[in-house]
């Protein structure tokens, strides 16, 4: 059985006070980690502060993207090691926003998914179609080959660490989301292929979300299907009410 994972995406929303709010009037209330993987990915400058706050509680928090370099000359950037010192269990890579307005190249986020494994960081790898492809019946040639690209040279042990999360674009914030049984076929698809590259045991325990206007209304049909396993959460997750509700009907 896999654990269900359940992130928010909270991308340039709210202030510091409203973080520092929201985080310590949930962090109590999330069930425990027995039951199902709760996570905040939250913007950059909240984090000391919010991993401080969510410390020895069962809510992890996320950074929602970082450079691949240890250190170096990359003005502005964060890097993995600066995450792993402040104690960031998760980070979301290769999301369509980055992908699609920060140039984000498969290429880059594999090399991410490298970095966060080697400073003890959970990457969520985000895959995903555009409508034109899905029209076109691209689906699953454009994730199979993000897929294939992202986890590249690496162990079934490290792939193990990883989470994927399918998000088709035209899902994200729209309030479209793709049917349970949809959904359910591209992630099983990305399980195919997870499958070929490092074989039925591993692909039978990595974890898959589902991403794109997942609300308390549609989570539990989807976590329903065989091959979902959690979501990655944007609009829904920034209301700590429907956010608990979101855990609370995943566990
Ligand atoms: P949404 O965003 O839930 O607001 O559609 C999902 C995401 O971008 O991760």
């Amino acid at each position: 059985m896999r654990k269900p994972i359940i992130a928010g995406n909270w991308k340039m929303f709210k202030t510091f006070d409203e973080a520092v709010e929201f985080t310590e009037s949930v962090r109590e209330k999330v069930p425990s980690e027995e039951k199902v993987d709760a996570v905040i990915c939250a913007p950059a400058i909240f984090l000391p502060t919010l991993v401080d706050i969510a410390m020895e509680t069962d809510l992890a928090i996320g950074a929602q993207n970082m450079h691949y370099e240890n250190e170096g000359a990359f003005t502005g950037e964060i890097s993995p090691s600066q995450l792993a010192s402040i104690n960031v269990d998760y980070v979301i890579l290769g999301h369509s926003e980055r992908r699609e307005y920060f140039n984000e190249t498969d290429e880059a986020v594999n090399k991410k998914v490298r970095a966060a494994l080697a400073n003890g960081i959970v990457p969520i790898i985000c895959c995903g179609e555009t409508l034109e492809e899905r029209e076109a019946q691209k689906t699953e040639e454009k994730v199979s080959s993000q897929i294939t690209a992202a986890l590249e040279g690496f162990t079934p042990e490290e792939v193990n660490h990883m989470v994927i999360a399918y998000e088709p674009i035209w899902a994200i914030g729209t309030g479209k989301t793709a049917t349970a049984d949809d959904a359910n076929a591209v992630c099983g698809k990305i399980r195919e292929v997870v499958e070929g590259l490092y074989g039925k045991e591993t692909a039978e325990s990595i974890r898959i979300q589902y991403g794109g206007s997942v609300k308390p209304e549609n989570i539990e049909e989807l976590l329903l299907k065989e091959h979902i396993d959690g979501a990655l959460v944007g609009g829904a997750s920034l209301d700590q009410e429907s956010y608990l509700a979101l855990l609370n009907k995943a566990q």
